[in-house]
């Protein structure tokens, strides 16, 4: 996997939300890269610029919010500036998104065939219709839905919401994309189907070679699912390295909270240890490190400047007093 060619580069990346008071970073200098086939987990707490992350890198972001800087290179290629329709001609082929809703990615009006067909034909109006039915009968069934002949003529409301969303997945593999966006495609499913999804995910990318950036604020997922993680704080990656290391061995204070806080980490009838404190919202963040008003390590220097990108071998982390790693 290591020795894998990259696939995305970003380097930079701010997105800001434009308001009367001014413009207000939600994404503030993300660097990530991604190899094939690689399976990297983007983890942070709601508001923490996750998700903005995942929607910068396919020009997924609306007004009042923009990307402002920094460069996302997927093959070598820069995507920044390329217009809509370039974009458009990624997303659903080379490039695919799975949202936490899957009503976002199916139309309720048409039959999930009619829907996959065209998500095929968009890209490739010479496949034949046979072909597109046999790819579309495929898919399904590798994400695990029963019948899935008969079920290519259901309405998305004639889906459960576990089946649902595996029918939103088998629609983002159907062209066999190289890179998968997936913003907390499992959060509103029970344990049990997450459980299923996540297993199916991973298999179908070691298969397909397909790399995925799984969007979450579950380290347990990223525990279950990837190869690399990222975790994020006030729009920063905080730390990045293999999942083996991060959490095994966190070297940002932030991880280790979110750890210790993690279902399973705590013996029986124990509470759960939580992060005192809230995180700051785009608004209320203060000079020097976001993370300091909930730091048990935080000294002088804290205050004063916000820690800078420290790479120690494959690992990165922005904190000035890091947690030792262990060997
Ligand atoms: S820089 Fe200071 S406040 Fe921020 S995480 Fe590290 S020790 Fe804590």
């Amino acid at each position: 996997m290591t020795t894998s060619p990259v696939l995305l580069d970003v380097q930079g990346l701010q997105t800001a939300f434009h308001t009367e008071a001014g413009a207000w970073l939600a994404v503030d200098g993300v660097d990530l890269t991604i190899k094939r086939g690689e399976i990297l987990g983007l983890v942070g707490e709601s508001g923490s610029g996750k998700s903005v992350t995942g929607f910068s890198l396919l020009g997924l972001i609306d007004a009042p919010g923009e990307v402002v800087a920094g460069s996302v290179r997927f093959k070598g290629e820069e995507l920044r500036g390329l217009s809509e329709e370039q974009m458009r001609t990624l997303r659903g082929d080379r490039i695919a998104m799975i949202f936490q809703d899957p009503l976002m990615t199916l139309n309720p009006v048409l039959k999930v065939g009619e829907q996959m067909a065209e998500a095929i034909s968009t890209h490739y109006p010479r496949v034949s219709r046979e072909e597109i039915r046999a790819r579309c009968i495929e898919a399904l069934g590798q994400v695990g839905i029963p019948s899935p002949q008969t079920r290519l003529d259901n309405y998305p409301h004639e889906f459960s919401g576990g089946m649902r969303q595996r029918v939103a997945i088998a629609i983002a593999m159907l062209n066999k994309p190289e890179l998968i966006i997936a913003d907390e495609p499992t959060t509103a499913l029970d344990v049990t189907i997450q459980g299923q999804i996540l297993f199916e995910m991973q298999k179908l990318c070691r298969e397909q070679n397909t790399a995925m950036i799984w969007i979450t604020h579950d380290l347990g997922v990223v525990a279950e699912l990837a190869d690399q993680v990222a975790v994020m704080y006030a729009g920063r990656i905080v730390e990045y390295g293999s999942v083996e290391q991060v959490l095994g061995s966190p070297l940002h204070p932030y991880t280790q909270g979110l750890l210790e806080s993690m279902p399973g980490v705590t013996t029986p009838g124990e509470r759960l240890a939580q992060i005192e404190g809230m995180a700051p919202t785009l608004t209320t963040r203060e000079a020097g490190c976001p993370f300091r008003p909930r730091c048990t390590r935080s000294d002088v220097l804290c205050g004063q400047r916000a820690p800078e990108v420290t790479i120690r071998g494959e690992r990165h982390f922005r904190c000035h007093f890091p947690l030792e790693a262990q060997a």
